[in-house]
Order: structure tokens, then sequence, then C-alpha cells
């Protein structure tokens, strides 16, 4: 429910006095960078009432209860950079964008237990900066578009091709504002003078960091994450597989490995897109109708020099071990093809760019010159068992719904070590009213397609977060149900990011089919 525009003004007014005028925005052309940068909703939908950037935890607190107080609702975020999720823009239209891009330390870093403390506004690109000025020989995973935060990222369970994988399992301790303004450390940090806090992950009782995760139960202004010792040495491994149905075998080849621990990464298997849209535009292939041709795909894939998948990874440790375990990774594959792996080889001390680290980065953003015009993409994020069969079946129902309706398939399959994360992203051209149309068409579908075989998004843009929450209906929506009845009991007033994830204050939410309780 939408905030009376009179109570956001005064919010906005009174939160002046607390951050200075110059940290609260309110008109459309301030308010422009907080909508969706890839936006596709009809006009008038997640659209923030305002913009209040805070420099401290004592401000935020201010604003908590100038929120409670005037029943607006507030969007945290740390850096804005949610891209194909919804970026900055909140679920609710007049909701008031907490931009804590301002709370910008790095608070410590710790080289020989391998962890850092970080504040929301911490981008990768910082960390990054602060690790290599320092000598630290630690690595962070940066993702593919490390223009937003350390912490936002973790928050929303985003990982990288690093033996870290997904970044929320590497979260270990945090400190956090509730909606009533209370300030919680989680795990061994509710200690006062704790001297562990960042070291052990679990309390003593149940833990609470990852009920702060993907979530709009508080406002997290610190976080501990551990970070990756500088491996001894490194070796990629790389090979183009041709064929579309190769993905089985890669999969049930890979999957093993990942699970024994053999292959130390959390790698993607790309598809030829990958490459196409970082250098290319689709018009520069094809300008027909529907989604492109096979015979398009070939000419693409000779022309480029791809193939239909790109296995590339990473194996991290001592040099000795990673060569055998290079070895047990080609010895599996070599069962399906007669290819072997190029390899490059890195060791300490040598430049650092053949490591094959992932470093923060940018340039996966060409990607948005492929559709033309204004481009966007929107992800479609499934999380299934790791096995290829599974895995060919889902790439092929998701691709032939994209074709039915006219989009290019663009993937990457993840594999976690007993799971797989199937991202998929549309691109579109926000002016072309009918591409919009049949991406607004197909989203649902796709989930629909998900669910029936059992599997739920691991993440989701804003505007589909209801249906994404609403597959995971066990006994009548359990899950939702406790989630409310946390929700009502630490948010009374609904104050804190409402709708995020399905999560909404009572009575607010869709309803429950067959409801109980
Ligand atoms: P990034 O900084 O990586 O660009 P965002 O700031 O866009 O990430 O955060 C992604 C989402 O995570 C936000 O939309 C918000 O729902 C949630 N989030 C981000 N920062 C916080 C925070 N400090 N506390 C609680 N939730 C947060």
């Amino acid at each position: 429910m939408s905030p009376a525009p009179a109570a956001v003004a005064a919010l906005l007014d009174a939160a002046m006095k607390v951050v200075g005028p110059a940290h609260v925005l309110r008109s459309p052309d301030e308010l422009s960078p907080y909508q969706d940068q890839f936006a596709f909703a009809p006009s008038g939908a997640h659209v923030p009432g305002g913009v209040v950037a805070p420099e401290n935890v004592e401000q935020i607190q201010a604003i908590l209860k100038l929120a409670n107080e005037k029943k607006v609702p507030l969007w945290p975020v740390s850096r804005g950079k949610n891209l194909g999720y919804g970026g900055a823009a909140p679920v609710v239209s007049g909701s008031v964008i907490l931009d804590l891009s301002r709370m910008r330390r790095i608070l410590h870093v710790d080289e020989k237990l391998a962890y850092c403390v970080v504040e929301p506004g911490v981008g990768f690109f910082d960390l990054q900066d602060y690790l290599d000025e320092h000598g630290i020989k630690l690595w962070l995973g940066a993702p593919g578009q490390s223009w937003g935060s350390v912490l936002g990222n973790a928050l929303e369970h985003g990982g990288s091709t690093t033996p870290l994988g997904e970044h929320a399992a590497q979260i270990c301790g945090m400190e956090v504002l509730l909606a009533n303004g209370d300030i919680v450390r989680t795990g061994m940090g509710a200690m006062e003078n704790s001297a562990t806090w960042h070291l052990y992950k679990h309390a003593f009782g149940p833990g609470w960091d990852q009920m702060f995760t993907q979530s709009n139960f508080g406002i997290v202004t610190k976080l501990g994450l551990w970070l990756l010792p500088e491996p001894e040495a490194t070796l990629q491994l790389k090979m183009e597989v041709d064929d579309v149905d190769a993905l089985e075998w890669i999969v049930d080849s890979l999957g093993p490995l990942r699970t024994n621990g053999t292959l130390n990464q959390f790698c993607a298997i790309r598809n030829y897109m990958g490459t196409a849209t970082r250098n290319t535009q689709r018009s520069d292939w094809y300008t027909g109708p529907g989604a492109m041709p096979d015979s398009v795909i070939d000419t693409i894939q000779r022309q480029l020099k791809v193939g239909w998948w790109d296995i590339s990874l990473r194996l991290h440790g001592v040099d000795g071990a990673n060569r055998a375990n290079a070895d047990a990774i080609q010895r599996a594959v070599s069962k399906h093809t007669d290819r072997k792996f190029e390899i490059t080889a890195w060791k300490q001390g040598e430049p650092r760019a053949r490591s094959g680290q992932p470093r923060a980065t940018m340039n996966s953003m060409h990607k948005l010159n492929w559709p033309g015009g204004r481009g966007g993409f929107l992800a479609f994020s499934p999380v299934m068992p790791l096995d290829g069969k599974l895995a060919l079946a889902q790439f092929r129902r998701t691709r032939e719904r994209m074709q039915e309706f006219g989009f290019d398939y663009y993937g990457a399959v993840y594999l976690a070590d007993r799971a797989l994360m199937v991202v998929s992203e549309v691109f579109f051209d926000q002016d072309d009213a009918d591409q919009i149309q049949r991406l607004r068409r197909l989203f649902p579908v796709l989930v629909a397609d998900a669910k029936a075989q059992g599997y739920g998004e691991y993440r989701g843009h804003i505007a589909y977060m209801d249906e994404i929450a609403g597959v995971f209906d066990f006994n009548h929506h359990a899950l939702r149900r406790l989630n409310e009845r946390i929700k009502e009991t630490l948010d009374p007033n609904g104050i804190l990011a409402p709708g995020k994830q399905g999560i909404w204050p009572p009575g607010q939410g869709p309803a429950i089919k067959g409801r109980k309780a």
C-alpha cells in the first residue's frame, strides 16, 4: 500500500534536519537514478517517493523513528546496483529509499584470519583498491557487475566464481538495526567484548545472520565477510564445446567433482551469447522476426570462434594438488570428448593478471548494447539439482519458452556443490512496447514452468517477488506465514521494505488460498 504523499513529504522535511538538506532528494531528476534502470513494469510501479542518505547509525535510528511516526515505508539499499532485479527501486511506490552508500568505511581487514568487516556503502572496487594498496594477500570475490556493494551483494545471495561461491555463505556476524531502532549484533558478536564475532558462524542458540539476508526484518549496518587467502597457485582450464546437448555430460562430469571438492570453484558454464553480447549487437546478426534461428547462431559461433558452451574452470591451491585435480577433471570429460583443456598456470609472485582472479569490473555491462536502443535485462534464476539430464531438460524448457515469446536464450549455469543455479537473462529494448509486453507475459510462465519441476528461484526481480514467493507453498504457505508473524512482531508499522521477497505487513500481501491462520 503506497503511503500518503503528505506523509512522505513530512518525513522528507523532517529528515533534512537529521541528515542535512543535501542528503534528501525528491525532485524527479534526483530520483531517476533510484528507479529500476531496466524498467519494464507499468508506469507508476516501483517509483520511489524520495531518498534519504544517512551517514551513521544514529541518523538511521532517527529516520526509523520518523518513519514509524508517519507510517512511511523505507527501502534500504547499500549502493542500489541490484541490476536485473530492480536496481535501487522499491516494491511499493512511494517508499523512501534509505541510501546507505555514504556509510563507506572498511572497518577491519584481518589478513591472517581472512575476513573483512564493512559498512553498506563499501563497493567491490573500494575493497579491491584497499587490499591492493595495503598489499594484503586476500582475494575478494568480485561479481561480473562490480558497481554494487560487498554487503548488498552478500545479503542478496550474490556470488563469485571463486571457492567463496555464494557470498551469503561467507557472512559471519553482522550488526543490524531493527525497525524500533534497537541495535543487534548476531552470533558471537552478541557478547560485549566478543573476540570471535567474525570467526565463528554460529551462536549460542539459533543463528540469525541468514534471517537478515534477502529480508525486510532489519537494516544491516556492519557485515563480517570471509575472504579467500590468496592461493599459492592457480590453474585455469578452458574448453569450448560445440554441441548444445553437451550440457548434460558437462554437468555430469563436473558435478561429482564439485560435490567431492576436486573442483574447488563455484564455476559457470556459459553459452556463446556471453561472447556475442560483449562484442556485437543483435542487429549485426539478425533483424528478422522472433528469436534468432539456429542458422544465425551457427554463423555467430563460426565467426566469433566460440562453441555453444564455454567451460572455464579455475583450481586454487598448491600447484601439485591443482595439477592432480586438473588431471581428474580432464579424465572425467574425456569420457565424452576428445578435446583437451587449454591450461594456464599461475604461481604467487607472477603477474596477477594471469591468475584468473575475478577482479572488480563492469565489462559485462557491454551486453546492454545487444538488443539495441536502451538495453535492459531481466534475470530468471531457478535452483535445481546438480544433475545433467535435469539440467539439459531445464535449459531446453527455458530456451523454448524464451523463443516462443521471441527472445534469444542467454544463460549461465552455476555449479554449487549440490545444486545448479541456472541464471538466464532476457534482453530487451526498454522503449519497445511490444518487447515489454512479451517480457511481462513470459516471466510468470517461466516461474510456473520451474515450479512444476519443484524448482524455485534463488533471487528475483521486485516486480515478481509475490509470484516467486508464491511457489514456496508447502502446508498452505507455512513459510510465508512464519515470515509474516516475524514481520508483524519486529516491524508492527510495516516500515521496512514492505513486499520484499513477498513478505508483507499484516493484511497487505496477496491472499493465500485456503489460508488457515
Ligand atoms: P548493491 O549495493 O550491491 O548494489 P543493493 O543496494 O541494490 O545492492 O541491495 C540489494 C537489495 O538488498 C536491496 O534492494 C535491499 O532490498 C537489500 N539491502 C541492501 N542493503 C541492505 C542493508 N544494508 N540492509 C538491509 N537490506 C539491504
